[in-house]
C-alpha cells in the first residue's frame, strides 16, 4: 500500500513538473544587445573573487568608480558579514582542547585592518569592524590566534602598533617575511610557515585572508575563507 502510494506520488511528480518549471521566476536571458557597465563590474567583481580572473593588477578603468561605490557602500560590510557568519558557524562545531594547539589563522592586510584610507589619504591602516567581532568570538569559542601576513620583519613595530590601535590583541603568534623570504611569492612563504606551524603539532582549524594565496598551498587549513577584495590581487 505503502508502496502504490510513493509510485502514484512520484508519477504526480514527473507529470506536474514541466508545469513547475515553465511557472519559474527564473529567467534565462538568451541575448543582449546593451552591456550595463555596472553589471559587467559585478561580473568582474566575482571573477576576481573566484579567482577564475587569476593574476591581475588594475582595476579596470571602467569599473573604478563601481568599485569606489562598492567599497563604501553596503556591499562589502553585507559580503565581509556573510563570510564571517560562515566562519562563525564552521569555528563553533569544532571541539576545542585545553592544550592551545587549536588554531585559527588570520592574514592581515584587508581581513583584519584595511588599507583603503591609506591608499586614499595616506593615512593609517583602519579596522574592519566586521573582522574584529569574529576575531574576539574565536578567542571566547579558545582558539589560538596565528596572525600571518606577507608584511617583513622591518614592519613588526608598526604592524603591532595597527593592529593594537584597532582593537587586536592576545594573538599567540604574529609571523612575518624574514631577510631570506622576501623574494617567496606569498604562496610559496605561507605554505612553508603553515608547515612549520603543524610540525609544531598546531592543529590548522581554519584560515582567513583576501587573498588566495593566504588560503591554498600546503599545508591548508580544514576550511578556508576567502574575503572580499575587488583592489588587488598578490600571487
Ligand atoms: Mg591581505
Amino acid at each position: 500500500m505503502a508502496a502504490s502510494k510513493a509510485l502514484f506520488s512520484l508519477s504526480f511528480l514527473l507529470c506536474s513538473l514541466p508545469a513547475i518549471i515553465s511557472q519559474s521566476f527564473i529567467r534565462i536571458p538568451s541575448d543582449r544587445s546593451v552591456v550595463d557597465n555596472d553589471i559587467y563590474c559585478e561580473s568582474w567583481r566575482l571573477s576576481v573573487e573566484t579567482n577564475n580572473s587569476g593574476k591581475w593588477s588594475l582595476v579596470p578603468s571602467s569599473c573604478a568608480s563601481y568599485v569606489e561605490k562598492y567599497m563604501n557602500g553596503d556591499k562589502f560590510l553585507s559580503d565581509s558579514e556573510v563570510a564571517f557568519d560562515n566562519m562563525l558557524a564552521y569555528a563553533a562545531t569544532v571541539e576545542v582542547g585545553s592544550d592551545g594547539k587549536d588554531a585559527w589563522i588570520f592574514d592581515v592586510d584587508e581581513t583584519l585592518i584595511s588599507n583603503l584610507p591609506y591608499y586614499k589619504l595616506y593615512g593609517e591602516a583602519t579596522l574592519l569592524p566586521v573582522s574584529l567581532r569574529f576575531y574576539k568570538k574565536l578567542q571566547q569559542l579558545g582558539f589560538t590566534i596565528i596572525l600571518l601576513t606577507g608584511r617583513t620583519e622591518s614592519q613588526r613595530t608598526v604592524t603591532v602598533q595597527n593592529l593594537l590601535k584597532t582593537g587586536y590583541s592576545h594573538w599567540s603568534r604574529l609571523i612575518l617575511r624574514n631577510t631570506t623570504e622576501k623574494n617567496d611569492t606569498a604562496l610559496v612563504f605561507k605554505s612553508r610557515r603553515r608547515a612549520e606551524l603543524a610540525k609544531e603539532g598546531y592543529k590548522l582549524h581554519g584560515c582567513s585572508g583576501d587573498q588566495w594565496s593566504d588560503l591554498v598551498g600546503y599545508p591548508m587549513a580544514k576550511r578556508i575563507f576567502k574575503v572580499p577584495n575587488p583592489l588587488y590581487y598578490l600571487s
